[in-house]
């Protein structure tokens, strides 16, 4: 995004010596390296990223704004998301000698000020962090919860027992979860980070009161919304100006939003869980207001908000070609999928004994279509938030294998494709069970990834669900409340076969949110996500691909066209993948293609953010070169000569 904040911050001189506190990376083994993490500086609450400044690329030798640019390399630490302004927080964060925790809560912070329909206080989210000090790849689930009345009828009518209307669900109270994100922050900071809630949480404070520039991207999204905004005043008094977006190039203050932080920061996340804030959830996501327009309320109870737990798991962990690559287990299908993506990318080099890096374009999009096709099969069959997901077996080379004997090089396989038994006891090509229909997800999120100087890593997704929400803003705090829900199965996907993505009592619904971190050798590598519903499992598997496989540098394998197969009737595509000569390749092997579902009017699937670890103390933070408006990779010190 474009946005850039609406007034120049002056920064004080401290921050130069923020620089040499402790040796960096480069300096020290891991483990050392590791417990070289500063205690942080007595210090100021890291100023606001604001400065409408722009510098032609190049580090100048002074603690100054970046420039916008989807590419950035150099040391002492580095942020990619899809904001100039966030980015630019978590990398003062960085620079004041903040680590990778510290910096991704301040820069989510900020996103949610910058990005409010897509993430924020309302919304939820996962993180996967490498801890330099640990050595060790932990997750942190900040997924929301269902209220502890629902049932697996949840959605549907109770008179006719088919499922309720999804839009009609999407705007009401009914889809809304306990929010997960300030719980997410205030764990993440008290297990990985440096900084208190209080000072993570200054910068994006300062942004929602002082205001960023709307760029197009915040206006067209607005006005995409500008009529199921209308229906709740408040939503509209926040953030429609006479009805309509507010003007490209004005500026957008939400000093509601603003409080909001400010109550997090003196008053700690149980204002919201326990506390005013949350009483306004309640009673806002039970009984909306409207223009008079009728509206479900929600079942959201203080009782749900006060269970509400942020969990610390165990990542999924997979090998591909000598990297360690771990991802988001459940209730996100994100890490098994991307797993299970890579396992059958290999399968079929060793049954086809041809590399993905020697296939044409169309011959490696054939596989990954495949790949992701029936990885979807088996996600939408075996994954959820219930006990007793085969998480081991589906992402295990032995089962990649038996699935892997239903390729073929020539041919798509009819969509879609059965779900397979990850059972254990694959001796056999098997042919799969039953074919199931693509459930549908939203379309919104954002990614961020954070590196710091010590080798710590932050991968992470955060989301309110669908652009929007649910329409529904906390009066009086000036952020949207989630329709996340909406990521249940209504009814079950398949009669008669089990469905482990319905609703429950506090469950929490499944995600495609694919936070993910690979290390070589023990040491960081590359971190990498996007946004976009189902297509983050696709984008996020074909960044990694195009960057291990296909040799492309970073910055490329994001730039490179996308396909998301995702075991449904067509598969999506961009451009220039539907309209060219890759496209006829695939369509003659039997692949249908449709513009890519993530974003119908503009046809770009995703928004991917990334940062890989040069080695020597030195990072590549790449984000997106044109989606979304292109992304804002940074780093603390940039080289002077950029090389992209
Ligand atoms: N709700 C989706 C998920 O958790 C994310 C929404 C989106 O990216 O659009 O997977």
């Amino acid at each position: 995004m474009s946005r850039s904040s609406a007034r120049t911050t002056t920064r004080s001189r401290w921050v130069l010596g923020a620089l040499v506190v402790g040796l960096p990376l480069s300096l020290l083994p891991a483990t050392a390296t590791a417990g070289a993490t500063p205690a942080p500086t007595p210090s100021p609450a890291p100023s606001s990223s604001a400065s409408t400044s722009r510098h032609g690329g190049g580090w100048h030798g002074h603690p100054t704004d970046l420039p916008k640019v989807p590419v950035m390399k150099g040391g002492g630490g580095a942020v990619s998301s899809v904001d100039r302004d966030a980015s630019q927080v978590g990398i003062d964060v960085l620079r004041r000698g903040g680590n990778a925790a510290d910096a991704a809560v301040a820069t989510a912070a900020a996103l949610g000020v910058t990005e409010p329909y897509s993430t924020g206080i309302g919304g939820g989210g996962f993180l996967v962090y490498y801890d330099a000090r640990a050595r060790r790849v932990s997750t942190i689930d900040g997924r929301e919860t269902a209220p502890a009345t629902f049932t697996s009828k949840s959605f549907t009518d109770p008179s006719t027992g088919k499922a309720l209307d999804f839009t009609t669900v999407v705007n009401s109270g009914l889809s809304v979860g306990v929010p997960g994100t300030p719980a997410l922050w205030a764990k993440a900071l008290r297990d990985h980070g440096t900084l208190s809630l209080n000072r993570a949480l200054a910068p994006a404070e300062q942004l929602a009161r002082q205001g960023f520039v709307v760029d197009q991207t915040f206006a067209d999204q607005t006005a995409a919304n500008a009529a199921r905004f209308s229906v709740f005043p408040e939503t509209a008094r926040v953030f429609l100006r006479d009805g309509k977006a507010p003007a490209v190039g004005s500026t957008f203050r939400n000093p509601d939003m603003a409080k909001a932080y400010r109550t997090l920061r003196t008053q700690g996340v149980s204002a919201l869980y326990a506390g005013s804030m949350g009483r306004a959830v309640v009673a806002e996501s039970r009984s909306p207001h409207t223009d008079g327009s009728s509206v479900m309320g929600g079942q959201l109870t203080m009782r749900d908000l006060r269970a509400y737990r942020a969990l610390t798991k165990a990542p999924i962990h997979s090998s591909y070609k000598g990297f360690d690559v771990f991802g988001m287990p459940v209730p996100s299908s994100g890490g098994i999928a991307v797993a299970e993506i890579l396992n059958l990318m290999r399968a079929y080099e060793k049954a086809t004994g041809v590399r993905t890096s020697a296939l044409s374009e169309a011959d490696y999009l054939h596989r990954f279509s495949e790949a992701s096709a029936t990885a979807f099969a088996d996600r939408n069959r075996w994954v959820g938030d219930v006990p007793g997901v085969p998480v081991r077996q589906l992402t295990s080379p032995a089962f990649a294998a038996e699935r892997a004997c239903l390729f073929d090089p020539a041919k798509a396989q009819p969509r879609p494709i059965p779900f397979g038994s990850p059972d254990g006891r694959y001796t056999s090509c098997a042919p799969g069970k039953a074919a199931q229909p693509e459930p549908y997800e939203g379309l919104s999120t954002s990614h961020l990834t954070v590196m710091d100087r010590w080798g710590s890593v932050a991968s992470y997704t955060l989301t309110i669900e669908q652009t929007g929400g649910s329409g529904i803003t906390v009066p009086g705090y000036g952020f949207l409340l989630n329709n996340e829900l909406t990521d249940f199965n209504f009814t079950p996907l398949t009669p008669g076969v089990p469905d482990p993505n319905l609703p429950g009592p506090g469950k929490r619904p499944r995600s495609s949110m694919s936070p993910t971190i690979l290390l070589h050798e023990g040491r960081p590598f590359l971190a990498v996500g996007s946004p976009g519903g189902a297509t983050i499992i696709t984008s996020t598997s074909q960044t990694i691909l195009g960057y291990l496989d296909r040799r492309l540098s970073l910055v490329d394998a994001i730039r490179a066209p996308r396909l998301s197969s995702r075991n449904g009737s067509s598969e999506g595509a961009e451009p220039q993948i539907l309209d060219g000569p890759v496209g006829a390749a695939l369509r003659a092997k039997g692949h249908v293609l449709a513009p890519g579902a993530a974003a119908p009017a503009v046809n770009e699937i995703g928004a991917v953010t990334a940062i890989r670890y040069l080695g020597h103390g030195r990072f590549e933070a790449a984000a997106e070169t044109t989606r979304r408006g292109g992304g804002s990779a940074m780093v603390v010190q940039p080289s002077r000569h950029q090389r992209h």
